[in-house]
């Protein structure tokens, strides 16, 4: 996603543009692996962007629930890695455990629930993630 589009997406949102905000997604947009909120302010306070931890995570919530960032559990430890949205639809992620890939999955298992399944309830989010074991690192091990 080019920043143009992104500071569209924001304003579409109704969200500011604001300094930090602007940073952090110039920081993923030149990235091509996934970060966490840890490393992205390590990185930042490196380049002096004077951007503290907990606003990089406020932001990363909301930029990820506003669905212009997606978030994965990489590790399954809780902590969330997160990246530019790599794809317009709804998706879900496959993971590798052992380098940590994340590639984005064009399934959704809740479509394929019936209404009587989940009767009562609206509103339904998910959360449906996939761990396995790339080709490279299948490679690696022979
Ligand atoms: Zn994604
Ligand atoms: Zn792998
Ligand atoms: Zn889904």
């Amino acid at each position: 996603m080019e920043l143009d589009q992104i500071r569209q997406q924001l304003s579409k949102k109704g969200l500011k543009i604001t300094r930090p905000r602007q940073t952090i997604l110039e920081a993923l947009a030149h990235k091509s692996n996934w970060t966490t909120a840890k490393s992205l302010f390590e990185e930042l306070s490196a380049q002096e962007a004077n951007i503290d931890f907990s606003t990089i995570c406020r932001n990363l919530e909301l930029l990820s629930s506003t669905g212009i960032l997606c978030r994965v559990d990489r590790d399954s430890n809780g902590i969330f890695a997160y990246s530019l949205r790599e794809m317009e639809e709804h998706h879900h992620h496959l993971i590798c455990r052992s380098c940590g890939k994340i590639s984005p999955m064009d399934f959704c298992p809740l479509q394929q629930l019936s209404s009587s399944q989940t009767a009562g309830y609206t509103d339904l989010e998910c959360r449906f993630e996939v761990y396995g074991c790339c080709r490279e690192c299948q490679g690696k091990k022979l």
